[in-house]
């Protein structure tokens, strides 16, 4: 890269192409396309506006969150509700210039409504199929409910592997502490022996201990968040030995108080300690902003440079899951950006 100056780092950021890897796509629904699709199904939402709703997007923690994440995924009814939603998020990847997204969706979240497995997938992933026409590489990883037992992962992947060629991996999300990883460890060593990524949220509010758990135990391949694995130095030289990304989302760390403020974020910390970062949005809906959000304000309050700019992007396609030929593409074409500027 040649890291000519002076660069206008935030139209850079914004231009440069790049994955994202930890987009949770129930996260994605706006108070606009929740209100609509509420409409279309006759669905009473507990708010009485929009306006109402973004109102209650103060949380305190992870859990204040999770509470009004699920009652918002009440109104996905139908399978052209799902392709609404993830078609949505994919318009505004293309905005960001990612050119690959790994999609996570959490199928027992519908599944419990009595909305059927084949409705969720098959609206994801026609969405998914329709950005190759946007330029944007999707795929889903279903991920299991932490909160729920490890019974009701295997119900859900028994329901999901009829449609197997539909989805790449697997991952673990919703309520962190309390539930380690360890709880899903059967259900990730029948995922692994069926062939499909392994990853998991771990070390977002939970301790450097469920890191390791995620690692040892479950095998993963990526570590979501995993930002609290600073606290723990070989954890940190671990990390970084066997390059395993941490898929880093700074406003949801803002919005849910993991930093008091984006200037006390850690990315540069764990960038600098030759760990493989990436900045993602988690869910943009409800935490301020998509993917080029996450980079544009974490950049003006910490003070990164263009060399993290163009690590970042590159840790983000050597991170997927994507073919090595195409990952090779994607930094072609990153490089080309970067050569430019
Ligand atoms: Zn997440």
């Amino acid at each position: 890269m040649h890291a000519s100056v002076p660069t206008d780092l935030p139209a850079l950021l914004a231009a440069m192409p790049k994955a994202e890897l930890h987009i949770h796509i129930e996260g994605s629904l706006e108070p606009e396309l929740m209100f609509q699709l509420a409409r279309r199904n006759g669905v009473t939402l507990p708010y009485a506006s929009v306006e109402d709703l973004r109102k209650a997007y103060a949380f305190s923690n992870l859990q204040s969150f999770l509470d009004i994440y699920y009652a918002g995924a009440s109104v996905l009814l139908h399978e052209q509700d799902f392709h609404d939603m993830a078609w949505a998020y994919l318009q505004r990847a293309r905005h960001d210039n990612v050119l690959r997204a790994e999609i996570f969706f959490d199928p027992q979240t519908h599944t419990a409504r009595g909305v059927s497995m084949e409705t969720v997938m098959g609206g994801l992933h026609r969405a998914c199929t329709d950005a190759k026409n946007l330029g944007v590489d999707a795929e889903l990883i279903l991920c299991f409910l932490r909160h729920l037992s490890e019974q009701e992962a295997f119900e859900t992947l028994e329901a999901a592997l009829p449609l197997r060629d539909r989805f790449i991996g697997v991952g673990l999300d919703s309520s962190e502490v309390g539930h380690p990883p360890e709880k899903f460890a059967r259900v990730f060593a029948r995922c692994r022996e069926l062939g499909l990524h392994l990853v998991a949220h771990a070390g977002e509010e939970g301790p450097p201990e469920y890191v390791w758990s995620a690692l040892d135990v479950l095998k993963v391949e990526r570590i979501d968040h995993g930002v609290q694995s600073a606290r723990d130095p070989a954890l940190m030289q671990r990390l970084a030995q066997d390059r395993i990304p941490l898929t880093v989302c700074p406003l949801s760390n803002l919005k849910l108080r993991v930093f008091p403020d984006l200037a006390q974020h850690n990315l540069r910390a764990l960038l600098d300690a030759g760990l493989v970062a990436t900045v993602n949005s988690d869910d943009p809906a409800y935490f301020g902003g998509y993917i080029n959000a996450n980079f544009l304000q974490t950049f003006a309050a910490t003070g990164l440079d263009v060399r993290h700019a163009y690590q970042l992007a590159r840790n983000s396609f050597e991170g997927s899951f994507a073919q090595a030929s195409a990952k090779r593409r994607y930094i072609e074409r990153l490089d080309v950006e970067f050569n430019a500027a």
